[in-house]
């Protein structure tokens, strides 16, 4: 039998395995998103919509024997949506599939320098994408680190998207690119300051690599800790909203229960 008939069969039967996903599918996944709760409950809707298209279109690889379960499948499917919640999904067109390794993996780097001489090493990745290639994650790494490794990832798709990895997303008609490169190239240098003052600003300090680089970390940040990046960098955080084309709530999630506290007045 041919290896492309086995194929398309085990291919027929997930399908029917994996009906379309219901709303009670969709909390589970976002109850493993650890900053759903952040994301407005109507952008929220249009996410798990794209959400369920991503994870009929793509194919899951478990790299290292990880088995991929539904779980693994929304959660990375989830937060694709998030980032593609403006644009849709078209982003993605380029590529067919998402690796998933069981935790940070090692890759052989080799590159020339100046005078010629080669030089390789090993690098140890949470994530990895480019132009043409497939999105890599590790599954469940990064977080104590405040780490979001599938955002992170699909944010640099985003940057993709316009043909080039520069740290300037596929932006709005609303912000132009000199507009976000004067925000970002403000933030990146501000950045830069407070960690040269010691202070402990909320972008992870990776984001000094490059604008490459800051755009993704921003976008984790602003996912994650809404509240953190519009006090330090409101510019930043407005541009980020017209990116997105929604605001992540930056006030704290109300207790449930909490008696109200009478005021004199
Ligand atoms: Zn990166």
């Amino acid at each position: 039998m041919p290896a492309w008939f086995d194929a398309l069969r085990r291919l027929w039967r997930a399908r029917r395995e994996h009906p379309e996903p219901d709303a009670a599918f969709w909390e589970a996944v976002e109850r493993t998103v650890p900053y759903a709760e952040n994301i407005p409950a109507a952008a929220r809707e249009r996410v798990r919509r794209l959400a369920a298209r991503f994870l009929a279109t793509k194919t899951f690889y478990g790299a290292h024997g990880l088995p991929i379960t539904d779980t693994i499948a929304g959660n990375i499917a989830w937060q694709a949506a998030l980032v593609a919640h403006r644009t849709g999904l078209g982003i993605y067109d380029d590529f067919i599939g998402v690796i998933v390794y069981p935790e940070p993996f090692r890759v052989r780097r080799r590159f020339a320098d100046e005078v010629g001489l080669v030089h390789e090493f090993d690098d140890e990745l949470y994530g990895e994408t480019w132009s043409g290639g497939p999105v890599i994650v590790s599954w469940g790494t990064g977080e104590e680190e405040g780490m979001q490794v599938a955002l992170h990832e699909f944010a640099h798709r985003l940057d993709l998207a316009d043909g080039t990895l520069d740290g300037v997303p596929l932006l709005p008609p609303t912000l132009s690119r000199a507009r976000w490169e004067a925000i970002a190239d403000a933030a990146l240098a501000r950045l830069r300051e407070d960690l040269d003052a010691g202070e402990t600003p909320p972008l992870d300090p990776y984001a000094e690599e490059g604008p490459e680089e800051f755009f993704p970390v921003a976008t984790e940040t602003f996912f994650a800790e809404p509240a953190a990046l519009a006090a330090w960098d409101p510019a930043l955080f407005a541009a980020l909203a017209e990116i997105y084309a929604l605001s992540p709530s930056t006030s704290p999630a109300p207790m449930q229960h909490s008696p109200r506290t009478a005021r004199s007045p």
